[in-house]
């Protein structure tokens, strides 16, 4: 095995850098952040990279191109955590890439591109509630306003930034432009791969959302007064609703997924009474928008078909829409032809989660490839895992990739 072992053991010491005794948590700019990335880059210039942290705290590592205009591919992933997280989530996109470069050096080999890998600062938002903040700063999109952000005890991200060494002055000038890819591997945080035997798969789009705020207003009843056949109870039709949610989207499961992740009684409810309002919230994800709106209206009809024949109403507040974020065509071909080179079977499939990945892609073409995530394929949980075996396979892919890449003319 060339690259996994060494891959997980680093994976392993990246996890003792953690503010929380016991567990792994890891928030943007905080001291924790800052011996991270200085291991990070460390291990980037061992492989043969420049690298430092950029103005917002990014981890950046370059490794030349053939020659002095080359243009450049990006990879990378983010180096913060959630709270009580797993170890390979982000971190294995930055030590994959790392090792890929450092077997590159070794013999020698420049690419015809520069290679950059950027260990984001933060994807996950734990600490001042922004998500993607490195990757959108690269991306052009970080928005002032977001320096005004507070963490919960009311320290801005400016402050924070200045206290950390950053340059809040210099986030303009972190916007690229001219990118010929970026490519992101991530740990799958799910259990298809698992579930299907195969150690990689090649993603096709990051899945866009959509959320409703739900309202079911019946009548309110003394529980032993009101017969049950005149009843307007909003909770037994919100119910049935969840359950209606829950069917449509388990009838089609490659096209998308729906949860019901909040639901309350208004006024939280009593033993004695016909609950009168209820609140609910429907997320539905899918890789495809098409897919994804038809739901949203197909449910919106269903749903308020069981209202009407029981009776109650049915308020629906469509309050947020992601679309959906391909990935790159040509760049699914090459990272699929990688995956075959090595005897694994391509698999397609979206991205139910967010990454970094959305963010590049508005400023370059973008793939994403996908490694099994072990114990049935939980994530952001201390048990999350993977196998020394397909972190070699999915670096051994990646390199594949790089060798033979070849970026368009600009
Ligand atoms: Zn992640």
């Amino acid at each position: 095995m060339k690259f996994g072992k060494r891959i997980l053991e680093q994976a392993d010491r990246l996890a003792e850098f953690t503010e929380d005794e016991g567990r792994l948590t890891r928030t943007y700019l905080t001291p924790k952040h800052r011996e991270a990335g200085e291991q990070i880059a460390a291990w980037m210039r061992e492989a043969g990279m420049e690298a430092g942290f950029d103005a917002l705290g990014n981890v950046v590592g370059r490794y030349a191109g053939d020659r002095a205009d080359a243009p450049v591919v990006l990879t990378g992933s983010h180096m913060d955590t959630v709270v009580d997280a797993g170890r390979y989530d982000g971190t294995f996109g930055i030590l994959t890439a790392i090792a890929c470069v450092q077997d590159l050096h070794k013999r020698r080999k420049r690419l015809p591109f520069a290679f950059e890998i950027v260990a984001f600062c933060d994807e996950e938002g734990v600490r001042f509630g922004v998500t993607l903040i490195g990757s959108r700063a690269l991306a052009g999109r970080f928005t002032p306003e977001m320096l005004k952000a507070r963490d919960k005890d009311g320290v801005t991200l400016k402050e924070a930034l200045v206290a950390f060494g950053g340059r809040p002055e210099a986030i303009p000038l972190l916007s690229r432009k001219g990118i010929a890819a970026f490519v992101e591997s991530h740990i799958e945080q799910g259990p298809v791969l698992l579930d299907e035997g195969l150690p990689v798969g090649v993603v096709t789009s990051i899945a866009g959302a959509s959320r409703v705020k739900a309202r079911v207003t019946g009548l309110a009843g003394h529980a032993g007064t009101v017969p049950m056949p005149g009843r307007r109870d909003a909770l037994a039709a919100a119910a049935e609703m969840a359950l209606a949610v829950e069917r449509h989207c388990a009838s089609r499961p490659r096209e998308l997924v729906g949860t019901v992740g909040k639901f309350a009684i208004a006024g939280g409810g009593a033993v004695n009474v016909i609950p009168g309002s209820v609140e609910f919230t429907i997320d539905l994800r899918s890789g495809n928008d098409a897919h994804r709106k038809a739901a949203v209206a197909e449910l919106q009809v269903a749903l308020n078909e069981i209202a009407q024949r029981r009776g109650v109403t049915l308020d629906w507040d469509l309050f947020f829409e992601l679309e959906a974020m391909p990935c790159d065509e040509a760049l699914q071909a090459a990272l699929a032809e990688s995956v075959k080179a090595h005897g694994v079977a391509v698999r397609h499939l979206p991205s139910g989660a967010g990454h970094d990945a959305m963010e590049l892609a508005h400023i370059a073409p973008m793939a994403m490839l996908f490694v099994r995530c072990g114990d049935g394929g939980i994530s952001h949980n201390p048990r999350e895992t993977m196998t020394a075996e397909d972190a070699d396979i999915a670096t051994s892919v990646l390199l594949h990739f790089l060798e033979n890449f070849q970026p368009p003319n600009p």
